[in-house]
């Protein structure tokens, strides 16, 4: 039987830990004037990750999980906070990782993006895509580079190789152009992949095929994926573990399955309510909460979630954002009437 997610990273040393990650964006109305509005796209998260664990990061659009994978990937600052990576038992901080290091640290840590058209240079053939990071890296010489691109586009399912090696993206599909993507980022052998809704701009009809490709890749590589998407349903198809995000702050986090069947935060329970389930004869409790998600503009210290929450109290009104409540196995949640 295998072993639980949340046992395993218990037991072991985390692959990634965020502390405390924020990420504020200053406003300002006049360019010469300091900014003293902000908004808190990402405000005082904390999540480990385990070797070889995929956690999803699920929630609207908006709600700051797209800035914290560019954060866990460096492409983005973040404001302050660590980001922590096990490099063979040595700690790299990647939030305030040295220029010096950079290299290193590309070495271990890969992003796949959301769409395919947009993430491939359109004037590289698959093999200079593929190999790009082989030639920065310095990694072998040309025929070896050759045999590895070679090799991870069989492993990920544009065969014969020799086929595709000197094509254009605009001769792809988009199915296959993900595919040359999901290549790029595995081909120097990452440990950690951030993928960011790596599915969400395909057919419905090949996106089963990328995810399947994925965990397969995901056991062969032994990485790790931080996973980004606004779907609960390809969550749990990719991940062992769900964190849902709510206007900068993670408001549940809990193993896949426990999550989805024992939903604690208002949110999350909204969330899930709009899922439609498969059985007729199943009656999910609709919750509906009220008005859109807002941009986190100088947010007050109280709940984010209050202007929505069905069930907000006097005490929500009058205390700061609630902590995480620890209700076992690894089922966190911040709110203050569970
Ligand atoms: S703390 Fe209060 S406002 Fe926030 S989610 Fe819980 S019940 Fe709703």
């Amino acid at each position: 039987m295998t072993e639980p997610m949340t046992d395993i990273a218990a037991k072991t040393t985390p692959l990634v830990k965020v502390e405390n990650l924020r990420k504020l964006y200053p406003v300002s109305k006049n360019i010469f004037r300091e900014a003293h509005d902000f908004v808190h796209a990402v405000d005082d998260i904390n999540f480990e990750i385990a070797p070889g664990e995929s956690l999803g990061l699920v929630g609207e659009s908006g709600c700051g999980k797209s800035t914290t994978g560019r954060m866990l990937t460096k492409l983005t600052d973040a404001t302050s906070g660590q980001i922590l990576l096990d490099d063979k038992g040595e700690l790299i901080d990647i939030a305030h990782i040295q220029r010096s290091d950079m290299r290193r640290f590309r070495r271990r840590v890969q992003m796949i993006f959301q769409d395919p058209f947009e993430s491939l240079n359109p004037r590289r053939t698959v093999y200079d895509t593929v190999a790009e990071s082989l030639t920065v890296q310095r990694i072998g010489r040309v025929q070896e580079r050759e045999e590895r691109v070679a090799e991870l586009l069989h492993r990920v399912g544009l065969t014969p190789p020799e086929s595709f090696l000197f094509r254009y993206p605009h001769e792809l599909s988009g199915g296959q152009r993900q595919r040359v993507a999901i290549a790029r980022a595995l081909v120097i052998d990452p440990t950690f992949v951030v993928a960011d809704e790596p599915t969400s701009m395909l057919d419905v009809s090949i996106r089963i095929s990328i995810m399947d490709l994925m965990l397969k890749l995901a056991d062969e590589f032994n990485v790790s994926y931080l996973y980004i998407t606004h779907d609960l349903a390809v969550a749990r198809y990719m991940c062992d573990r769900i964190a849902v995000m709510y206007l900068g702050k993670i408001v549940e986090i809990a193993p896949t399955e426990e999550l989805l069947a024992n939903p604690r935060h208002p949110y999350t329970r909204a969330l899930l309510s709009a899922v439609p389930v498969p059985d007729p004869a199943y009656k999910r409790e609709r919750v509906d909460i009220k008005g859109g998600i807002s941009k986190a503009l100088n947010p007050p210290p109280v709940c984010r979630f209050i202007e929505r929450c069905p069930r907000a109290t006097d005490q929500c009104r009058t205390s700061d954002h609630p902590g995480f409540d620890d209700l076992g196995n690894g089922h966190l949640v911040a709110c203050y009437n569970l």
